[in-house]
């Protein structure tokens, strides 16, 4: 896993030593000299992390940091900073402007490599998120960008795991104060406890008393409903060593113990506007997904998904020898309730017809809108004297009750014609099976409308 690196300071033999101990791990390494080259270079090259010097003359890295964390442009990408000041309060400023992480100089190579690292990992799975994301802006979908310059971080779900009453009483005070915070004492509850609630941070303590907070990060890490989520590592001083195990197992940050108040505060921020960012980049994948699948008028499934989820069902059905049911539904007359009663009209009945067959019909049953008022619906194990019934009862609950169309101030009668047949000989292909049932359908539409159709195989 290879990553572009941007080092910044302004005393080139920084910059050399950074360089040469990142492409001896074949980091592939960018350099600015200064802030304003700097956020030139990152707005326009991809570079996949910066780490950056606080002191340089003109801007200081707060100020590079900042500029870059509120551009939406530059936002994603992590902040190291690399500074010989290390006080609290020099941390502080650096949290506040959106720094991801810090490293003291002289810079410990197993730390910056690890740092790094773990820092990648992440920025790979961010950048994957958005290449993906970008499709769902593309049909037009809210960019997630905005609100994540925006969030504060704050009003997160906590869960806090450990079990030393002096330590989680004071760090759940002090969490409490932005965000609402449980409390596991019990690190064998813990996975159920973070797996249920919905968490947007788990924070970990590795000092925990005959029980490994590495193994419950690991696990936490593999269980699908806590994969996601954040974790947050502490530990006493002379556990620093497992912290670095910590984040190749896939925690996100970490303390050490005595905990300064504010940098708790600060990082939990950091760590829970990065899981909303991210969260908000999955969504909209998940939701490109279902529009690439969904007619967006009635909701049912759309052509183009049926087509290739029946050759699935059609095959699964020969192998396994059980009958397969396929209906087309066409709406009579259609055209003149669009001619009578406006377009807006027909698309209340479109959306009402939907609403009815999704009641009819199961789960595992398949209904699509096929084209304009034509619809299809495949029904898995249903042979034609089941799928008759069931064709027959949607027929009665179109026909049966008139349709609300101008917002509840008409009512019109709509009835539908069905043709109906089913999958039986063993590798008859999808294009037979709907045009069989397409005669049917022809058939119910001449006999005189408002009918359903069988065709045996
Ligand atoms: P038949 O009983 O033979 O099926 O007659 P019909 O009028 O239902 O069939 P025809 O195929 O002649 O007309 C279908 C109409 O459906 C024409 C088209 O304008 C209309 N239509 C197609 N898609 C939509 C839609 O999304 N919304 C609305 N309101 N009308 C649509
Ligand atoms: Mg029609
Ligand atoms: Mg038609």
């Amino acid at each position: 896993m290879s990553a572009r690196i941007l080092v910044v300071d302004d005393v080139p033999a920084n910059v050399k030593l950074l360089e040469a101990r990142l492409s001896a791990e074949y980091f592939d390494v960018m350099t600015a000299s200064n802030g304003t080259e700097a956020l030139a270079l990152a707005s326009r090259a991809e570079c996949d992390i910066i780490l950056l010097d606080v002191m340089m003359p003109d801007m200081d890295g707060f100020e590079v940091c900042r500029r870059l964390k509120t551009d939406p442009a530059t936002h994603h990408i992590p902040v190291v900073m690399v500074t010989a000041l290390d006080s609290p309060a020099d941390r502080n400023r650096g949290l506040e402007a959106g720094a991801d992480d810090f490293l003291t100089k002289p810079v410990s190579d197993v730390v910056l490599i690890a740092r790094v690292r773990s820092l990648t990992r992440l920025k790979m799975m961010t950048d994957e998120l958005r290449m993906r994301a970008i499709t769902s802006l593309e049909i037009g979908m809210q960019a997630p960008e905005r609100s994540a310059v925006a969030d504060t971080g704050r009003g997160g779900r906590i869960l806090l795991v450990d079990d030393r009453q002096s330590s989680y009483e004071r760090l759940a005070t002090i969490l409490a104060a932005e965000h609402t915070i449980d409390v596991e004492p019990n690190p064998t509850e813990a996975l159920f406890h973070a797996a249920e609630g919905n968490y947007d941070l788990l924070i970990v303590s590795l000092d925990l008393n005959n029980f490994d907070g590495l193994r419950l990060c690991s696990q936490a890490r593999s269980l699908e409903r806590t994969r996601h989520v954040p974790i947050l590592a502490i530990a006493d001083p002379e556990n620093s060593t497992r912290l670095l195990r910590g984040l190749e197992i896939g925690v996100n940050d970490y303390l050490l113990r005595p905990i300064d108040k504010t940098e708790l505060l600060a990082r939990a921020r950091t760590q829970i506007r990065r899981r909303r960012y991210t969260d908000h980049l999955r969504d909209n994948v998940q939701n490109s997904i279902e529009m690439a699948i969904t007619d967006a008028l009635t909701g049912l499934h759309n052509r183009r998904y049926m087509e290739s989820h029946l050759a699935t069902l059609a095959e699964q059905a020969s192998t396994r020898g059980k009958p397969l049911a396929l209906m087309i539904l066409d709406i009579d007359y259609f055209k003149s309730i669009n001619d009578n009663y406006g377009h807006d009209a027909g698309d209340d009945v479109l959306r009402e017809f939907a609403v009815r067959v999704r009641k009819s019909i199961r789960g595992i049953d398949l209904a699509c809108r096929y084209g304009g008022e034509e619809f299809v619906i495949v029904m898995p194990e249903t042979d034609l004297h089941v799928a008759g019934m069931v064709a027959e009862r949607l027929r009665r609950s179109i026909a049966g009750e008139p349709f609300a169309v101008h917002k509840g101030t008409k009512r019109i009668e709509v009835t539908i014609s069905i043709g109906l047949t089913t999958l039986e000989q063993k590798g008859e292909s999808v294009a037979d099976v709907l045009k069989r049932a397409d005669t049917a359908l022809y058939r119910a539409k001449h006999d005189g409308r408002n009918r359903v159709v069988s065709q045996a195989a």
